[in-house]
């Protein structure tokens, strides 16, 4: 790849697209929503009915985008992407709604930012597969009811919390995506290297996806960055060596956490003596919006154990001391 051509980001998306895995049985990981995905879509292509809607929620790179690709292919049905943010008028809604075939597949990405018009258009659309679309204004003012095809959403979101419950209570398939551990992680890496065709060893793929912060997209683009090192100053093989030559060059912590994970840690302790201190603090003092804390960054902090929640606030863990070995409280050189 050559940052300079103008192909470039093109030819990054071909590489992305590459990667990504077609049908159920090539998604990696997350193996309980797999198996009830597998049914579901087998009883509605049984049935002959369109699949009920899904709804796919989890932090962003967990393969939301990918699921619902994979729900069209397997569906054997034509799939439309839109998002949240795009559709601003009912009218941009309608234009999606009306040329879908029966049994298609509509995925709207960051679906928890639907205008509320919009969003109650959904509504009929997705229970009885009908819009009434409101005609002029004022005495002529006047509704046509357009029958729809019947069709699946899909809608991917790394907020459920903000999903209202009416929306929410529209999808019949609830699908939570988690953070990848270590061994699917690993198979994710082994997979991706043999499309790219680069040899990598077990520790190379190890030591990858220790640092990829449970982040199947993070594990790719890391794996071709560590290609781009194991080229030029390697042999061409990614080893657990030239792997950590690599990721440190690229300054990608030991343990995969981010800058902006890092940063949050240090502020509490430095700042906050370790909390428990609001969000809406943190955030105001690592100058990052508080939703992307909540999304992005809090939830691997969680369940790495670097972080706890609780009532009065969220707490840096003795683990997070460790990790940026500062000394902590009670032990020695500290005020407590
Ligand atoms: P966002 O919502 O932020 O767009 P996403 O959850 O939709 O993120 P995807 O774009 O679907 O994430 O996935 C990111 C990348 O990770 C893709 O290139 C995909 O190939 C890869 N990927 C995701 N999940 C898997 C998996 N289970 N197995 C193999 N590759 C995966």
């Amino acid at each position: 790849l050559d940052p300079t051509n103008d192909n470039f980001s093109e030819q990054e998306n071909n590489i992305e697209k590459a990667l990504r895995p077609q049908l159920l049985q090539d998604f990696t990981g997350q193996p309980k929503l797999v198996e009830n995905l597998q049914i579901f879509i087998q009883a509605a292509k049984r049935r002959g009915e369109a699949l009920d809607h899904v709804l796919l929620h989890g932090p962003p790179g967990l393969g939301k985008t990918t699921l619902s690709l994979i729900i069209a292919n397997e569906l054997e049905t034509e799939i439309k992407i839109t998002s949240g943010p795009v559709l601003e008028k009912p009218g941009d809604l309608a234009g999606l709604l009306t040329n879908l075939e029966e049994g298609d597949v509509l995925f709207i990405d960051e679906i928890h930012r639907l205008n509320t018009v919009v969003e109650e258009y959904l509504y009929s659309a997705m229970e009885d597969y009908r819009i009434d679309i409101m005609l002029d204004t004022g005495p002529n003012a006047r509704t046509i009811q357009i029958q729809l095809n019947p069709f699946t959403l899909v809608g991917a979101t790394t907020r459920k919390g903000l999903l209202t419950a009416p929306m929410r209570a529209r999808f019949g398939i609830d699908c939570l995506l988690d953070y990848y551990d270590l061994a699917t992680l690993i198979k994710i890496i082994k997979r991706s290297a043999q499309i790219l065709q680069v040899p990598i060893t077990e520790d190379g793929a190890n030591e990858i996806g220790r640092r990829s912060r449970g982040t199947p997209r993070i594990a790719n683009a890391l794996l071709r960055r560590v290609r781009d090192f194991a080229e030029i100053k390697g042999n061409g093989t990614i080893d657990a060596t030239i792997a950590a030559y690599g990721l440190d060059a690229l300054q990608v912590d030991s343990q995969g956490l981010d800058e902006m994970d890092n940063k949050i840690l240090r502020v509490m302790i430095e700042h906050f003596k370790g909390g428990p201190v609001g969000l809406t603090t943190i955030a105001t003092a690592v100058g990052e919006d508080a939703g992307t804390i909540e999304d992005v960054h809090e939830p691997y902090l969680i369940q790495q154990g670097y972080l706890k929640r609780t009532p009065r606030g969220r707490s840096v863990t003795y683990k997070a001391y460790q990790h940026l070995n500062l000394a902590a409280p009670g032990e020695e050189g500290e005020l407590f």
